[in-house]
């Protein structure tokens, strides 16, 4: 007889393995971190003498679950912003909070909570990408799981890093300190393709494969990510990641929901794991990732939950459950995706995609005891067929919840023990969750009180102020102010045309001021787009002054260049109503008595309300403001408008006006 520190006996074994072997009644032998055996109790009785037998009363025992991609310290902006599209969520809510708040004990209060929920539903195991990976690493570490943690590198500040090449530098010194952990595997997390530079691509891969770990990254998530990769760089994005060297790495790609068959290939070819999320594209309507296809093409896919934020919850059972059924609406196939494959992803094909299957992710002799029991005799997932081989998967993934999970053992150490998690303390976690999430709902209330905070959380916005003495007057004939510029006190300095399309947002409270998202098509002397511009200005509602002749000085607030659409401020402003105005416009730069002016020759096509002139020059304090007034009116006279009709300042008082 051979000596072994644990047999668990009286189990309906599933191995998960190759051949999905199955022993009923079945044992597993255990020494040390190690499965040592795996059979028949009759067999194993014969064979081993333990130290501590188990009777695991009839129950499933299986490999504990993979979750193949999350953040686990999203735990703490759980329920934070829902219902909105990803960038908005993403770049609205989530980065300008994780600036505010994510500190080395926020990560790992938030992985201590992770790690509860994710025992209590079978995992044994997680990828994980965030910031201050090292203290998921930690935290999780002390829970007893098993984790991949990708410390994250982007091209925007972080709130553990200023700037990339910290995070780099961040990224090589963990790794190469938590390399040889039993229990955790350091990774390095270059977010997305569309949050980082090509050069950042290239250096987390050249890091990767120094140190032989695996990266992890989101790829082709969004239609409109391919869409702007096939605009920017004429390829979709698996071969753009390709040609950055990023797939020379063990690279986990989360998503891959809009990629080709070529792709696929692609992927195989570099030996790269697939992390499947279905609750997290369903909830962002990210679109139904081609899992089947990928599958058949022999790529190694797993099932994650991804962020609690995005899910919103980390339970693997309900996710295993929903690849199997949007795989089957998808396909109109109810054969596809069935049971035993869908558990098989969130087992060894999960374990494999991590490029840990000589780890876990089976129950095979030499691998780590990574295991959990399923109690399967209560009511929702009651009686049990065992006609076929294939009834208990269905029951598992059909029937079971997590709560079913009575036992959780990782690296030989059990976790849970009939339902009582042995490693966190869950009530203290939960009142320090709490306690986080009064501070965040402040933040939020005093930021969404105020346009300027909202901008300003967006991040990479410059704050300005700028003061112009303007006028627009109503003219007729364009031909005239053109001859007039010929004027021998006019020196014209620049001239430049184009298009200019302007939407203002308006706020149901006016001192807000207004909003104004302004494109502008730089036209050549044929009338073609050379290049456009756009930009995001606010500003005040009212006018700081008006000299005579209606002469206005009027103040912007805030001056950006606008890097996200239309669409994306429209939803994280939500303006209480729009206002759209388009012009052809003719700018010149002149010198007038040693004054640089601005003259625009404008004609509006939407709303068509004519053609206008405006003259402006910036100003900065109140005497050069009056100082300017007055030049401003000579100009007029030059220019032969001291007779047209003056109408404010900006097009918007013209619009509102005409209604
Ligand atoms: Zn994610």
């Amino acid at each position: 007889m051979k000596s072994v520190d644990i047999l668990l006996t009286n189990a309906h074994v599933l191995t998960m393995d190759q051949d999905l072997r199955q022993f009923f009644p079945g044992a597993v032998a255990i020494t040390g971190e190690r499965i040592v055996a795996v059979g028949a109790v009759s067999a194993l009785r014969q064979e081993y003498h333990a130290q501590t037998k188990v009777d695991c009363g009839g129950k499933i025992l299986m490999p504990g679950l993979i979750n193949a991609h999350t953040h686990v310290p999203m735990t703490l902006l759980r329920g934070l912003a829902d219902d909105l599209r990803l960038d908005v969520w993403l770049m609205g809510y989530m980065m300008p909070v994780e600036r505010e708040f994510v500190s080395p004990e926020f990560v790992r209060l938030g992985t201590y909570m992770a790690c509860a929920e994710l025992i209590r539903s079978g995992v044994t195991t997680f990828n994980d990408m965030y910031y201050f990976e090292e203290d998921v690493a930690k935290a999780a570490a002390e829970a007893g799981m098993r984790a991949v943690c990708g410390q994250t590198v982007m091209k925007f500040p972080a709130p553990d890093a200023e700037a990339y090449e910290d995070s780099l530098a961040m990224a090589r010194d963990f790794i190469r300190r938590w390399k040889d952990h039993p229990l955790i595997v350091p990774s390095i997390a270059p977010h997305a393709p569309y949050t980082c530079t090509a050069e950042i691509l290239r250096a987390t891969s050249a890091i990767a494969q120094e140190f032989d770990v695996p990266l992890h990254t989101h790829l082709a998530e969004t239609s409109y990510e391919v869409e702007n990769m096939r605009r920017e760089q004429g390829m979709p994005v698996i071969p753009y990641v390709k040609k950055q060297s990023l797939l020379d790495a063990k690279v986990i790609a989360a998503h891959c929901v809009h990629i080709d068959s070529g792709e696929m290939r692609t992927l195989l070819h570099a030996g790269a794991g697939v992390a499947h999320n279905p609750s997290s594209n369903l909830k962002l309507a990210s679109g139904f990732a081609p899992v089947t296809k990928m599958l058949e093409a022999g790529l190694n896919v797993g099932i994650g939950t991804d962020g609690a934020a995005s899910n919103n919850d980390l339970d693997m059972f309900e996710e295993v459950r929903l690849a199997a059924f949007v795989a089957k609406a998808v396909t109109s196939d109810p054969t596809s995706l069935p049971a035993s494959t869908a558990l098989t992803m969130a087992t060894r094909l999960g374990a494999q995609a991590l490029h840990l299957g000589k780890v876990t992710g089976s129950l095979t002799p030499g691998l780590r005891a990574d295991l959990i029991l399923i109690d399967l005799s209560p009511l929702h997932n009651s009686p049990s067929f065992r006609r076929a081989a294939d009834n208990v998967y269905a029951q598992i993934v059909y029937a079971a919840k997590a709560i079913d999970v009575t036992d959780v053992m990782c690296n030989g150490k059990w976790l849970m023990r009939d339902h009582e998690l042995l490693t966190l303390q869950e009530s203290e976690l939960l009142s320090e969750a709490e306690g986080i999430a009064r501070k965040i709902d402040s933040f939020l209330i005093e930021r969404e009180g105020s346009i300027v905070s909202k901008l300003i959380a967006l991040g990479g916005s410059m704050e300005q102020e700028s003061f112009e003495v303007q006028v627009k007057v109503r003219i007729e004939d364009k031909q005239a102010v053109l001859s007039a510029l010929e004027a021998p006190e006019i020196e014209r300095l620049r001239y430049r045309h184009y298009g200019q399309h302007d939407t203002y947002f308006n706020f149901h409270d006016a001192e807000q001021g207004r909003l104004r998202y302004r494109e502008d098509d730089f036209l050549d002397e044929n009338g073609a787009v050379i290049n456009t511009r756009r930009r995001l200005t606010l500003l005040g509602r009212k006018r700081e002054h008006k000299f005579e002749r209606d002469v206005l000085l009027s103040r912007s607030r805030f001056f950006a260049p606008a890097t996200q659409s239309l669409r994306f401020y429209r939803e994280y402003f939500r303006p209480s109503d729009e206002i759209t105005i388009t012009k052809d416009r003719q700018r010149w730069l002149i010198n007038f008595r040693e004054t640089e002016f601005f003259v625009n020759l404008d004609e509006m096509s939407e709303p068509p309300l004519g053609r206008f002139a405006e003259v402006k020059s910036r100003t900065w304090s109140r005497r050069d403001a009056e100082h300017k007034a007055a030049l401003t009116r000579e100009l007029l006279d030059v220019l032969g408008l001291s007779r047209s009709e003056t109408v404010g300042s900006d097009y918007i008082d013209v619009v509102d006006v005409a209604r």
